[in-house]
Order: C-alpha cells, then sequence, then structure tokens
C-alpha cells in the first residue's frame, strides 16, 4: 500500500542516532539543548521538547493557565489533541467553525462564541497552511485569552515572511513519522512569550524548579529542587533529539520536495472534473503537509474505497472533534459547525511525502482520474 504520508531517514539519520546511544546520555543530554536551538531557529522563538505533539498541546494549555471554570475555543477540524490537552486540564472545549477554502479556524466563529470565560483560543495550520493569526490575535487580545497554533502540519511554513512560531503566543510541533519531519514520537512547545515557555518547560519536566532564584527555600543545598505546581514527564530523550536535529537540518529539502509534488498535483488534476483542489493564500510560504483534495457530488466514500483497493494509502482529515462518542457524551451535537462538517464530507488527503516519485505520483492521479471520468 502506498501510504498516505511517511518519514524520509538517510544515513546521517541512522549515524546521528548511533552516536546518541554510544555517548553518555540517553535522555536529557546536550542534544536535546541542541534539538531545541535547532527548532528556535526554523521556528523564529525559544522552543521545549516534549515526547509528542499531543502532550505538546497539553502542556501550551497548561502553560497559558487552562483549568476547571475556563472555556478554550478551538477547531473542530483537527486531530482529537487540539481539544483534549485543554479538556483533560478540566476546561470547556467550544468549537468554532472554519473558513471553507483553507479548512482553519473562521476569525469571525471565534469572534461569536468568545466570553469573559474564555481562557485559550487553539488554531490548527491545517495541512501546512497557517491560520489567520493576525486577525485571531486581535480577538485573543480584546478576550484576554493566550493564542494557541497547532503547528503539528506546519513546522518551515511562513506568513508575510514570519515563520510558524512567532505567529500565535504558544505554538506546538508534532514530529510524528507521517508530519514534516520526525524523531519516532516527538513535538515541542515554542513560545514569543518567555514567561509562557517557562511555564510550559517546568510543566514537561514534572514541574521541577531548580534555579536558586526561584525556589522558596534556596539556602538548603546543591541537590534541591521544589515543585510548585503539578507537572508531567515529558522529556524527549537525547537519543531523539540527535535524529530530530539531523532531519532539521534537511527541512529545507523536505520543504522544497512538498511543494515541488504539491504543484505537480496541482497541474495533473486541474481539468479533472468531480475534484475541489486545495488553495493558497497570499502571502503564504506553506510547508505542504497534506494534500487534501474535495471530492464533490457525495462520492467520497467510494472513491476512498476505490483508491485503497488499488493499493493507494488515502486518509480523511479530519472526523470533527466533536463526532468523538466523548464529546457526544457530553452533549455535543452534530451540525454545530457545518462548514467543517461539509468539509469533512469532501476530503480526501492523497499521498504526499517527500521521497514520493513522479511515477508513483502518477499512478495516484490516474487511478483518481480513472474513478472521477469514468
Ligand atoms: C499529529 C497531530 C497532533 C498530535 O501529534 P502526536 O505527535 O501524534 O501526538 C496534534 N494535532 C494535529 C493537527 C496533528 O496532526
Amino acid at each position: 500500500m502506498l501510504p498516505y504520508g511517511r518519514q524520509s531517514i538517510d544515513n546521517a539519520d541512522v549515524d546521528a542516532v548511533v552516536a546518541a546511544l554510544g555517548s553518555d546520555w540517553l535522555t536529557t543530554g546536550p542534544r536535546v539543548a541542541r534539538f531545541e536551538k535547532d527548532i528556535e531557529a526554523v521556528a523564529g522563538a525559544p522552543a521545549v521538547t516534549v515526547t509528542n505533539g499531543t502532550t505538546a498541546l497539553n502542556a501550551a494549555y497548561a502553560a497559558a493557565g487552562v483549568g476547571p471554570g475556563d472555556e478554550v475555543v478551538v477547531t473542530p477540524m483537527t486531530f482529537v489533541a487540539t481539544a483534549s490537552g485543554a479538556a483533560t486540564l478540566g476546561a470547556k472545549i467550544v468549537f468554532a467553525d472554519v473558513e471553507d477554502d483553507t479548512a482553519n479556524l473562521d476569525p469571525a466563529a471565534v469572534e461569536a462564541v468568545v466570553t469573559p470565560r474564555t481562557r485559550a483560543i487553539g488554531a490548527v495550520d491545517y495541512a501546512g497552511h497557517p491560520a489567520d493569526y493576525d486577525a485571531l490575535r486581535k480577538i485573543s487580545e480584546r478576550a484576554g485569552a493566550v493564542l494557541i497554533g497547532d503547528a503539528a502540519h506546519a513546522i518551515g511554513s511562513t506568513c508575510r515572511g514570519r515563520p510558524v512560531g512567532t505567529l500565535a503566543d504558544l505554538t506546538t510541533f508534532s514530529f510524528f513519522p507521517t508530519k514534516n519531519l520526525t524523531t519516532a514520537e516527538g513535538g515541542a512547545v515554542a513560545s514569543i512569550r518567555p514567561e509562557l515557555l517557562e511555564r510550559a518547560r517546568t510543566y514537561s519536566r514534572i514541574g521541577m524548579v531548580r534555579e536558586p532564584a526561584k525556589l522558596r527555600r534556596p539556602d538548603e543545598g546543591g541537590w534541591f529542587y521544589e515543585v510548585h505546581e503539578f507537572g508531567n514527564n515529558y522529556r524527549l530523550p537525547d537519543v531523539l533529539c540527535a535524529l530530530g536535529s539531523s532531519q532539521l537540518s534537511r527541512l529545507a529539502e523536505f520543504k522544497a520536495a512538498r511543494q515541488r509534488l504539491t504543484a505537480r498535483y496541482d497541474e495533473l488534476l486541474a481539468d479533472v472534473p468531480g475534484l475541489r483542489l486545495p488553495i493558497q493564500r497570499e502571502g503564504v510560504d506553506p510547508m505542504r503537509h497534506l494534500y487534501p483534495v474535495r471530492i464533490l457530488d457525495g462520492r467520497r466514500r467510494e472513491v476512498y474505497d476505490r483508491l485503497r483497493a488499488a493499493g493507494i494509502g488515502v486518509q480523511v482529515n479530519y472526523i470533527p472533534v466533536y463526532w468523538h462518542p466523548v464529546f457526544e457524551d457530553l452533549g455535543y451535537q452534530r451540525g454545530m459547525c457545518p462548514v467543517a462538517e461539509r468539509f469533512y464530507a469532501e476530503e480526501l488527503s492523497l499521498p504526499l511525502f517527500v521521497d514520493l516519485t513522479d511515477a508513483d505520483q502518477d499512478r495516484v492521479v490516474d487511478a483518481l482520474r480513472a474513478i472521477l471520468i469514468g
């Protein structure tokens, strides 16, 4: 089965991991600090590494101070973690609908649901295309809420020359194998606000505080540390950070390959009927994580089944988050975000990854064309 996404690992990646395994550190050594600096260079803001994109979101919401009694406004067109990372902290999740063309959180829909209890707003850079953070920021600042960007798809993307990592108050990344670079499991939180990044770091390091200036009792001794707030152990090991730095050194190459394949899909599919192709807003230079087409005329299920039967591993991104029984059981109703539901009903992600060959891409295009025209 041709996958919809997969990692690209080269010999330098293997050598970096082997070198880490032979070193004095398996976790929390020099490679963690180096990978965090490497992420900062791309994201434009200091970063802390964590165990995956799900824990990154949880740490970001914790850093934003999200807790019981708070409301968190999120997009439903995402992986469940964008919502669950705040729900598990006790917040009430409020879903706001998406824009029809980008499938990103619609600022007008957010505006309509913010209240004095809104503590955070969680946007997603769907398929790698940055959300409209300029508009979202105006709303978050007026509401006194923290703006969080789930950039699991978007490391390397820029908007008007500004890198993802500088657009929201807190930005999260995932390094799962299907994403734009991988550490197997892995993730990070970046922030342009030092106090928020510090809170994310402390939360992800079990809440342990060591800096003498921050200790309640600084004179106890060199071994001493304190826990002021509960946290979690979300540390990403040195071995995986070695892989991350090695992967990140090829990010520009990955981006170029994804953009080339995207342009090639755009061209090859331009005249196929019954299809809507993804768009790109002015000023945006996206890392193309997904190639999400829309299958019109109610044929998405049929096209999915027939492509899978032909060995082409298409995917649907995403099931509207509030459709999951965990939200349904809390009273969330289908139909609440109609634009997202229409998008979901038509969406199909075609294979897109760095090592996808032109021949395999042609096979995808020919199979899709045969189904839609035949
Ligand atoms: C993958 C993904 C996550 C979760 O990342 P993991 O590393 O798999 O935990 C969160 N949000 C979005 C939009 C994602 O695509």
